[in-house]
C-alpha cells in the first residue's frame, strides 16, 4: 500500500459546517445588532431553552466558557469548602480547574484503560463521609454509563455532575448527557462538536432553585438588579450574540454527529487489521449514542513502532492528529501540591503515553479516512529508518 498523492487532512476543520451557514448566521447577528440586547438578550433565553431541552432536561444557564459551567455550576450544586469531590486524571485539566475554584478537595481517581472512562471501582474506593459529590467526563464523547453512576450515587448520596464538554447529545442507556446529574457542564469553545464564533459554555439542570443560583452566580452574584446575595459571584455571560449562532448551528448538530459516528464505524472497519500489530480504538461501550468528538487510538506495546514515530510519519504524510492528554491532572506542574506522584494512577499515565488522537469532523470523507489510515499502516509495517551517523562515509 503506498500513498500514490500527498494530501492534507487536517485535524479539524470547521469550514464545512459554517459554509451552509453563513447567511443565516449573518441575519441573526444583524438582528442582534438592531435589538442591540448583547447582554442576557433574548437569543441567550431561547438558546437556554432549546439546548436544555435537547438535553432532556429543564434549564440552561448559558456562562462565559465551559470551565465556568464547571465551577459556577458546581457551586450552584451547593459545593464547598471541606467537601471532597471524586474526577478522573485522564481529563482536561479545565475539569480539575473547575472543581478546584469551588474550594472543594478535589479527589482524581484512575480510569478504564480500553474505554478511557473514568473507572468506578476505584471512585467508589475513593468515597468517604467527606465525598458530596463525583464529576464523571464524558470523555471523546461516549457517556460514563449513567446506571453505573446512578447506582454509586444513589447508594453513597453522592451528586453527580457531568463534565459533558466534549459530549453534546451523546446518549447512553437511554440518558442523554446532561441529564443523568443534578447538574452538568457544557462547552462551545469553536472546535467542539457544538461551537460558537469563539468561547462560551452552559450549566444544565433538572432543579429550578440550583438553576436560580446559577443565574445569580453569572450575575456578580446578584438575585436582583443591584442586590447581590451570591459571594462567589462573577461575570460570566454567554454572550447574546454567541446563542444567536449557537442557535442557528444546534438544529443540525445530531446530523454532524451522525456524520462522525459513520466515520468512525469506517476508522474501525479499516483499523480492526491493525490490532494484531497493537493498534487498538478507544471501545465505544456506549453504541451508536457516541458522538465521537475525537476518534482515539491506543498504540500499544505490541506495535513495532512507537507513538513519536508513527506521528511525525503522518504529519510527514498530510495528516494532523493530535493527544488528548499527554499528562494526566496529576502529573501536571501546577498541581503537584495534590499529592499523587508517578505510578499513583497506572492507567491514566500508561493511557497517557499511548493514545493518539486521529483526524475526526463532519465534512470528512471516508476517502479522507482511508488516507489516515493507509499512512497509519506505512508508519507501522515502514522499516524504521536506519539512524545515519552525519558525516562519516558520506
Ligand atoms: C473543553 C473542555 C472543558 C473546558 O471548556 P472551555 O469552554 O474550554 O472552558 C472542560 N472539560 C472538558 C473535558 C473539555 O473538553
Amino acid at each position: 500500500m503506498s500513498i500514490s498523492s500527498l494530501q492534507t487532512i487536517p485535524f479539524v476543520d470547521l469550514t464545512w459546517q459554517h459554509a451552509p451557514l453563513e447567511e443565516a448566521i449573518g441575519r441573526v447577528i444583524s438582528a442582534v445588532i438592531t435589538q442591540g440586547d448583547f447582554v442576557l438578550g433574548q437569543a441567550l433565553r431561547d438558546f437556554e431553552a432549546n439546548f436544555a431541552a435537547a438535553c432532556g432536561t429543564s434549564f440552561g444557564v448559558g456562562v462565559g466558557c465551559g470551565t465556568d459551567a464547571i465551577a459556577l455550576g458546581l457551586v450552584a450544586c451547593g459545593i464547598a469548602p471541606g467537601d471532597e469531590v471524586i474526577l478522573p486524571a485522564n481529563t482536561f485539566v479545565a475539569t480539575l480547574i473547575g472543581v478546584l475554584r469551588t474550594g472543594a478537595t478535589p479527589v482524581l481517581v484512575d480510569c478504564d484503560r480500553a474505554t478511557a472512562l473514568i473507572d468506578l471501582t476505584a471512585a467508589k474506593r475513593a468515597i468517604t463521609p467527606r465525598t458530596r459529590a463525583i464529576v464523571p467526563v464524558h470523555l471523546y464523547g461516549q457517556l460514563v454509563s449513567p446506571q453505573g453512576l446512578i447506582d454509586l450515587a444513589d447508594r453513597h448520596q453522592l451528586i453527580i455532575f457531568e463534565d459533558a464538554a466534549q459530549a453534546h447529545l451523546a446518549e447512553r442507556e437511554g440518558y442523554t448527557a446532561g441529564s443523568i446529574g443534578l447538574g452538568a457542564a457544557f462547552s462551545f469553545y469553536p472546535s467542539k462538536n457544538l461551537g460558537a464564533l469563539g468561547d462560551g459554555g452552559m450549566f444544565v439542570t433538572r432543579n429550578a432553585v440550583v438553576a436560580n443560583t446559577a443565574r445569580s452566580l453569572r450575575n456578580y452574584g446578584a438575585a436582583s438588579k443591584y442586590c447581590h446575595t451570591e459571594p462567589q459571584g462573577t461575570n460570566s455571560r454567554l454572550d447574546t450574540l454567541q446563542a444567536a449562532v449557537l442557535n442557528v448551528k444546534l438544529p443540525h448538530l445530531s446530523l454532524w454527529n451522525q456524520t462522525r459516528y459513520a466515520l468512525a464505524e469506517h476508522y474501525d472497519r479499516r483499523l480492526a487489521p491493525l490490532a494484531e500489530h497493537g493498534i487498538i480504538p478507544i471501545q465505544n461501550e456506549a453504541g451508536p449514542g457516541h458522538i465521537y468528538h475525537l476518534y482515539v487510538v491506543r498504540i500499544t506495546e505490541t506495535c513495532p513502532s512507537s507513538r513519536a514515530n508513527i506521528q511525525a510519519q503522518l504529519t510527514a504524510a498530510g495528516v494532523q492528529t493530535g493527544v488528548h492528554y499527554p499528562i494526566p491532572c496529576h502529573l501536571q506542574p501546577a498541581f503537584r501540591a495534590l499529592g499523587h506522584g508517578l505510578g499513583s494512577l497506572p492507567q491514566a499515565e500508561a493511557l497517557s503515553q499511548e493514545i493518539l488522537s486521529l483526524p475526526m469532523y463532519p465534512g470528512m470523507t471516508l476517502e479522507q479516512a482511508d488516507y489516515v489510515v493507509d499512512a497509519m499502516v506505512e508508519a507501522i509495517m515502514a522499516r524504521p529508518p536506519v539512524r545515519r551517523l552525519q558525516g562519516v562515509n558520506s
